[in-house]
């Protein structure tokens, strides 16, 4: 689905360069100074800068309060309590389908065509959330790319049923098979890989895995993983969520990992935030780990952060891994936009003629200062459709 052909006039490119941009086709056609805009809807980018858009690689929107009055965060520390919480409190709320949607609006709104998002599983809600995100996907098909994890929030072996919800899930569209912390919640590392890899295999999908556990537990399960994924003929196709365990080990443990999740294919997720040892960033690169940030919880019973901006993520990003530079910088947004999309399988190469229409602009003369200062954005194209204008959504 494309809006005709649209010429973006009078924008900055990440070069510094001024130049226009002829969208057609859901495709970006050409890039240059001064194109001709005959045949074209012709919309004036007030010389601001355009980039990219971005992808969130890792979200919870079926979590999500945003859109509803200020919570106060309910839940005690760890993560018990978070889970206990936020079942209480489930039955309380607006449907996921369209407290996701307040989020996706916001999102898309601040630049983000792309979301791959965890939707809850388990024995108290069945697959419903994996629906209310399916449904999700078929309303803003226009706006952005969707993909969901079905997510065994509770563990798979601990909640009994899960395997089973997380089957029919796949059967009924969900992209990933999702896992956590096999050790740490079901206490059983092969247990829960052995049904997450039967599921990757049965449906043929790959695997995005929540891996917090600290540690010798998070550097087993990691090691378990890369191992498996090349057994299984899964490389590059399955995904380490979190992994902080990396970014607090010895360095000869790290560069043995490393090396291993490189050989694997296997990427890396990353939030950016919180009190957690952060894995670095430039290192797994360097190694050959592709690493890309999402949002994770964006205003939920787990948290009171957040507001889907990823510019902000690239920000916390770069801020906790001790990033100053420009050319530092940007590489905090490739986390946000090209590495993400390699994840995805999608197009990775930004703007260019041939390329998706994608992209957003922002009010910044430069990629370092849209990451470090996150300022309010302009327009933003899906697939050359204009889909929000000055912080909001138009979809
Ligand atoms: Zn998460």
């Amino acid at each position: 689905m494309d809006g005709g052909t649209v010429l973006l006039a009078n924008v900055r490119l990440a070069d510094g360069s001024e130049a226009d941009i002829r969208m057609a086709g859901g495709a970006i056609v050409e890039i240059g100074p001064g194109l001709d805009p005959s045949g074209a809807e012709r919309l004036d980018g007030g010389g601001l800068l355009a980039l990219p858009g971005m992808a969130d690689g890792h979200v919870h929107l079926d979590k999500t309060l945003t859109g509803l009055p200020w919570m106060p965060h309910p839940a005690e520390p760890g993560r018990a309590s978070r889970i206990a919480t936020e079942r209480g409190l489930r039955a309380t709320l607006p449907p996921p389908a369209e407290r996701a949607s307040n989020l996706v609006r916001q999102a898309v709104a601040l630049g983000t065509t792309a979301f791959r998002s965890h939707a809850d599983i388990g024995p108290d809600i069945g697959t419903r959330h994996v629906e209310a995100l399916l449904e999700v996907r078929a309303a803003f098909a226009h706006a952005a790319d969707f993909q969901i994890v079905a997510f065994p929030q509770y563990g798979v072996l601990a909640a009994p049923g899960s395997y089973e919800l997380m089957d029919e899930a796949l059967a009924m569209g969900a992209d990933l098979v999702g896992g956590i912390d096999p050790i740490g919640q079901d206490g059983d590392l092969d247990g829960q890989l052995d049904l997450l890899f039967r599921l990757a295999g049965k449906h043929d999908k790959g695997i995005d895995i929540h891996i917090h556990d600290p540690g010798e537990a998070g550097l087993q399960e990691i090691g378990a993983l890369a191992e498996r994924t090349c057994v299984a003929g899964l490389e590059g196709r399955v995904t380490v969520s979190h992994g902080f365990c990396l970014g607090a080990c010895a360095e000869d443990v790290f560069e043995r990992l490393a090396g291993a999740m490189a050989g694997a294919g296997l990427s890396l997720a990353t939030h950016g935030g919180g009190a957690f040892p952060l894995p670095p960033v430039k290192k797994l690169r360097e190694r050959g780990v592709e690493i890309f940030v999402g949002n994770d919880d964006v205003r939920d019973t787990w948290g009171p952060y957040g507001n889907g901006d990823l510019l902000i993520r690239t920000m916390l990003l770069s801020w906790r891994s001790g990033f100053r530079t420009d050319a530092d910088l940007a590489i905090a947004f490739d986390c946000a936009a090209a590495a993400p999309r390699r994840v995805f399988g999608q197009d990775d190469r930004g703007l260019a003629a041939g390329a998706p229409a994608d992209l957003f602009t922002v009010h910044a003369e430069t990629l370092a200062e849209a990451v470090a200062q996150h300022p309010p954005r302009g327009l933003v194209f899906k697939a050359g459709r204009l889909v929000a204008r000055d912080g909001s959504y138009v979809g």
